[in-house]
C-alpha cells in the first residue's frame, strides 16, 4: 500500500486491525517519507529508526498471537524534543543538552508506548520552547511544507510541519502560550491543548509551570480526540494532575450538529492587527457553524488587552526558576571558564552563556527582574492580578455562551527573518491563544481556510475547565462542513514536496 503516509491515525488503525498492513510497513513508511522529506523540512532533531521499528515488531508479533491491542497499536508518532524520552537524546533545541540521554520516560511517553505507539523521533522547536516561529532553535530552522521560506510557527513547529508534510500521522506538541495552536493554524493541521492539569506534566521539561501543558497536533480532529484519551488522565507523580480529568472526546468528535449550542465570538479576539483574508476565513467558518445548528453571540473580554503583558512577566518569571537548574553540574553541557579560578559559579556562568541562546537569555533576565525584591509587586503581583481578571472575564463569557471562537493566530506564516530581531512583534503572534493558558482552558486550532496570500488560517474554540470534549464536538462539525466544501481537507491544497532521491 503506497499512501500510508497520507492515512489519518483512524484509517491506520483499522487498516492495522483488519490485518491489512503491519505496524512495520506503516512504520517503515514513514520513516521512508521523512528520509525523502526531512532534508528539506527539518522537523526532526533526532530519528529513532531502530526503536521505532523494534517497537513496531513487537505489536505485529503481540497481534499474531492474538492478543487484543489498544487501538492505535502500531501507529507511529512524533515527540517534541521537550518531553523526555528515557534512552534517546532530549535537547530542548538547546545546546545547554547537547547530547543529554534522560534515564526516565514522561508519563505521557510511557502511555505512548503502553499503547503500542512506536516513537519516529523527536521534534524540533525554538529553544526551551520560547518562540513562535521555531528560529530560536539551537539546531536550524523548521520550514513550512507549504512554503518551504516560511516558518512552521512555534515554538512546536518540528511537530507542526511534521504532520503537515506527512512524515507522521500524530505528534505531541505543549502549548505554554500557544505553541500547539499557533503551528497547528500556520501548517494547515489541528492542535490541542487540554485542561491545564489533563494531561501530566511530568516528564516536559519545564517552561513555565502554571501554563505548561502538552497535547496532540494531528490532520484530523478525531485523530486528536483518539490521541488525548491515550495521553490523557490523572498522574500521581504530577501534583497539579487533575484527580478526576473528563473524557468522551472520540464520541464527541462524532457529533452530528451543533443544535443548541452557544458560540461566542470575542469581540477582543479579532479586528485591529488580524490580516483581512485571516478575518473573512473566520467569518466564513462562522457561518457554517451557524448552518450546523448554533446560535452565535458575541462577548467581551477587556481584560485580554492586558493578557499579552501579563503573560510575558509570568513566564519568564515561572522559566528564570525553571531554568536554574542547567548549571553545568547536572545536565548536559559543561563549560570551565577560559582562564581563571574554576569555582563552581564561574563553571555556571561560562556554561549557561556558552549554552543558552538570545531569547533563552533575554527571558532570564526579565524574569529574574521581575522576581526581584524592589519589582516583585509591581510587576509579578500585577500580572497575577491581571491573570484573574482574565479568569473573570472567561467566567462570564461562559455564562453566556458554551464555546468562545477566535481566530487563532493574527496572521498566516511568515518569512524566515521577519520577525527575529524583534522581539515584540514575535510575541504579538501569541495575542489570541495566551488567555488560555492564562486561565488554564482547553483550546483547539483547526485550519479553516486560506487566506488571500493562500496560506493555511487557523480556527480557534475554547472551552471551560474540563470540558474540552466541547471542543471535539465543535470540531468535528465543523471539519466535517469545511471538508465538504473544499472537497477534501485543506491539506490537499498544499504543494507537493520534492522528494529527494535517496
Ligand atoms: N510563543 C509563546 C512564547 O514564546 C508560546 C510558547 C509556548 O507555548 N511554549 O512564549
Amino acid at each position: 500500500m503506497s499512501d500510508l503516509t497520507r492515512r489519518s491515525a483512524a484509517e491506520l488503525a483499522g487498516l492495522l486491525a483488519a490485518g491489512d498492513v503491519s505496524a512495520v510497513e506503516v512504520t517503515q513508511a514513514h520513516l521512508d517519507r521523512m528520509a525523502a522529506v526531512d532534508g528539506a523540512v527539518h522537523a526532526f532533531l533526532h530519528v529513532n529508526t531502530d526503536e521505532a521499528l523494534a517497537a513496531a515488531a513487537d505489536v505485529d508479533a503481540r497481534r499474531g498471537a492474538g492478543e487484543e491491542l489498544p487501538e492505535l497499536a502500531g501507529v507511529p508518532i512524533a515527540v517534541k524534543d521537550i518531553v523526555v524520552t528515557r534512552g534517546q537524546v532530549t535537547t530542548a533545541a538547546s545546546k545547554i543538552l547537547e547530547n543529554w540521554v534522560p534515564p526516565y520516560d514522561a508519563t505521557l511517553v510511557s502511555r505512548l508506548r503502553a499503547a503500542g505507539m512506536p516513537i519516529l523521533g523527536k521534534t524540533n522547536l525554538d529553544e526551551f520552547a520560547m518562540g513562535s516561529s521555531t528560529e530560536h532553535s539551537a539546531y536550524g530552522n523548521t520550514r513550512n511544507p507549504w512554503d518551504l521560506e516560511r516558518i512552521p510557527g512555534g515554538s512546536g513547529g518540528g511537530s507542526a510541519a511534521a504532520v503537515a508534510a506527512y512524515e507522521a500521522p500524530l505528534a505531541i506538541g505543549t502549548d505554554t502560550g500557544g505553541s500547539i495552536r499557533q503551528p497547528a493554524a500556520v501548517t494547515g493541521t489541528i492542535g490541542v491543548k487540554p485542561t491545564y492539569g489533563s494531561v501530566s506534566r511530568y516528564g516536559l521539561i519545564a517552561m513555565a509551570s502554571s501554563l505548561d501543558q502538552a497535547g496532540p497536533v494531528t490532520r484530523t480532529v478525531l485523530d486528536a480526540a483518539m490521541l488525548h484519551e491515550v495521553i490523557g488522565g490523572h498522574d500521581p507523580l504530577d501534583s497539579t494532575s487533575l484527580t478526576d480529568p473528563a473524557t468522551g472526546y472520540v464520541a464527541a468528535a462524532r457529533a452530528a450538529d451543533l443544535k443548541g449550542l452557544r458560540v461566542g465570538i470575542v469581540t477582543e479576539l479579532g479586528g485591529e492587527g488580524y490580516q483581512e483574508g485571516v478575518r473573512r476565513s473566520f467569518l466564513e467558518s462562522v457561518e457554517l457553524l451557524k448552518q450546523a445548528g448554533a446560535e452565535v453571540v458575541e462577548v467581551s473580554c477587556p481584560s485580554f488587552d492586558y493578557a499579552l503583558a501579563a503573560y510575558y512577566l509570568i513566564m519568564p518569571a515561572e522559566a528564570s526558576s525553571n531554568l536554574a537548574k542547567f548549571d553545568g553540574m547536572r545536565f548536559g553541557l559543561r563549560v570551565e571558564p577560559a582562564e581563571g579560578p574554576v569555582t563552581a559559579e564561574r563553571v555556571m556562568a561560562a556554561t549557561r552563556g556558552a549554552g543558552f541562546g538570545d531569547e533563552v537569555k533575554r527571558r532570564i533576565i526579565l524574569g529574574t527582574h521581575v522576581l526581584s525584591a524592589g519589582y516583585y509587586d509591581a510587576y509579578y503581583g500585577s500580572a497575577q492580578k491581571v491573570r484573574t481578571l482574565i479568569q473573570r472575564d472567561f467566567a462570564q463569557a461562559f455564562a453566556k455562551a458554551d464555546v468562545l471562537v477566535s481566530p487563532t493566530a493574527p496572521t498566516t506564516a511568515f518569512r524566515f527573518g521577519e520577525k527575529l530581531d524583534d522581539p515584540m512583534a514575535m510575541y504579538l503572534n501569541d495575542v489570541a491563544t495566551i488567555p488560555a493558558n492564562l486561565a488554564g482552558i482547553p483550546g483547539i486550532s483547526l485550519p479553516s481556510g486560506l487566506s488571500d496570500d493562500g496560506l493555511p488560517v487557523g480556527f480557534q474554540v475554547l472551552a471551560p475547565a474540563r470540558e474540552d470534549a466541547r471542543l471535539y464536538r465543535v470540531g468535528g462539525v465543523l471539519e466535517r462542513l469545511l471538508t465538504e466544501k473544499w472537497g477534501g481537507p485543506l491539506l490537499a491544497q498544499a504543494p507537493e514536496l520534492e522528494v529527494a532521491s535517496r
